[in-house]
């Protein structure tokens, strides 16, 4: 009996025994557990035996996939930060209380920000701009701008912003700002030319109608030298409205016209000698005109529109240089390959200021004077087109009183020997 009870005493020991080993081996890898779970997603699980390394084994499985999500939510953010970055546009992003969450390189360059010191700062304090504190305080969820906002900057001269407000998510806002500097400068530029033209045109009609009246007024009470005073008159500026017609065609076909990526050989010295024929013409020999025609070459490019070039700078040198005055024409190939056709004249030269100015549409040193010569003030614009056409470049040097030098230079990819023709 004595046996069987110490048997039993002995069993109950042992297996208290297992039961406190067992409980202690799970606290044990509980605590474990606990602490890996206090770690940065990411730590290796601890190693284990039995049920707990299938435990272990399931939830480095599951950390490893949220750790994967997590990596590729970061990419995706990144990304799409990058790609905000590199905009052209201004981007903020801001927050409930239009603090600034976020913004890009352009926005900082725009407004004069900072992301290191004005991030978590209310927009408006940092974009003072009355009409935009304005604009942002009228953008509300019942009203949202359908027209943007145009801000001229106070901080950088001539840049114009034109600025939208985008809600997005929940209660959040961003600012678009794009640099619409360009595009105001081209819409100026065609308001001008409008007006440039309408003005033009005003002249000539003004004059042709006011003769024409007369002219019907008078009936049969002028004498016949006076009629055909009037209609000559009339002729004159109705020639006039023509020709500033056929330079605003030929201006934008040169403007619209695809750039002759090669073109054919245009034989130079051909092309020099037309130019010489009508200089004479136009001169009635009140010059002394002379060409040195240099080294046979052709040009490749637009027989058309080389001479148009060619002669708008003869005629202008006939124009602007008084009777008894010389004019030069002159083409020669450089050692370099390249080629230089030049009209040089003893005229009446250009003032330093005004030579950056030649080739803009309708400007003109004096208005008078190149009207009465029959100009139209898109001589050297024409001419400008041209050589953009055939890369070439154009240089004017010029002294009031002494004459003008107006040469153009082609690159040596664009000239080819006759004989190749
Ligand atoms: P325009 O029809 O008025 O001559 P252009 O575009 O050909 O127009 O020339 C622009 C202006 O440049 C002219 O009005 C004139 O003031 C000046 N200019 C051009 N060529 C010469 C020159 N050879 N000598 C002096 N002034 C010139």
């Amino acid at each position: 009996m004595a046996w069987i009870i110490l048997g039993l005493n002995i069993a109950v020991t042992v297996l208290v025994l297992l039961f406190l080993a067992l409980l202690a081996h799970h606290l044990y890898n509980m605590d474990r557990m606990v602490r890996w779970a206090q770690q940065p997603l990411g730590t290796p699980v601890p190693h284990a035996t039995g049920i707990w390394d299938y435990l272990f084994a399931n939830l480095s499985r599951h950390a490893r996939s949220a750790l994967e999500q997590r990596e590729q939510l970061a990419r995706s953010l990144a990304r799409f930060r990058e790609a905000s970055q590199a905009m052209p546009d201004g981007v903020i992003y801001l927050s409930q209380h239009r603090t600034i969450e976020w913004m890009n390189a352009a926005a900082e360059r725009y407004f004069g920000l900072d992301t290191e010191r004005d991030l978590g700062r209310a927009v408006t304090t940092l974009i003072r701009d009355p009409d935009f504190v304005r604009y942002l305080g009228e953008h509300t969820a019942d009203h949202r701008h359908a027209e943007p906002l145009i801000l001229r900057s106070q901080r950088q001269d001539g840049l114009s912003l034109a600025l939208q407000i985008v809600p997005f998510g929940e209660d959040l806002e961003m600012v678009l700002a794009r640099d619409i500097t360009q595009l105001e400068r081209l819409e100026t530029m065609r308001r001008d030319f409008v007006a440039n033209v309408s003005h033009e045109l005003k002249t000539p009609l003004t004059v042709v109608n006011g003769f024409v009246e007369t002219l019907i007024d008078a009936g049969d009470d002028i004498t016949s030298e006076e009629r055909l005073h009037y209609l000559n008159v009339a002729l004159e500026q109705s020639q006039r409205m023509q020709h500033l017609i056929e330079d605003l065609l030929t201006l934008s076909s040169l403007q619209s016209g695809p750039e002759p990526a090669g073109g054919d050989p245009v034989n130079v010295q051909t092309l020099l000698r037309a130019v010489l024929h009508e200089t004479e013409v136009l001169s009635r020999d009140r010059h002394t005109i002379t060409l040195e025609a240099g080294e046979a070459a052709c040009i490749l490019g637009n027989q058309k529109e080389l001479h148009s070039a060619f002669s708008n700078l003869a005629s202008n040198a006939v124009r602007y240089t008084p009777e008894g005055g010389s004019i030069r024409l002159r083409w020669h190939v450089k050692e370099d390959g390249s080629g230089e056709f030049a009209v040089e004249d003893s005229g009446i030269g250009i003032a330093a200021e005004h030579i950056g100015r030649l080739t803009e549409r309708f400007y003109r040193v004096d208005r008078g004077r190149s009207r009465e010569t029959g100009g139209t003030g898109l001589g050297l614009a024409i001419v400008k087109h041209v050589l953009t056409h055939h890369q070439a470049q154009l240089s004017i040097h010029s002294k009031p009183g002494e004459g003008s030098c107006f040469s153009v230079r082609f690159p040596a990819k664009r000239l080819t020997p006759p004989a190749q023709k």
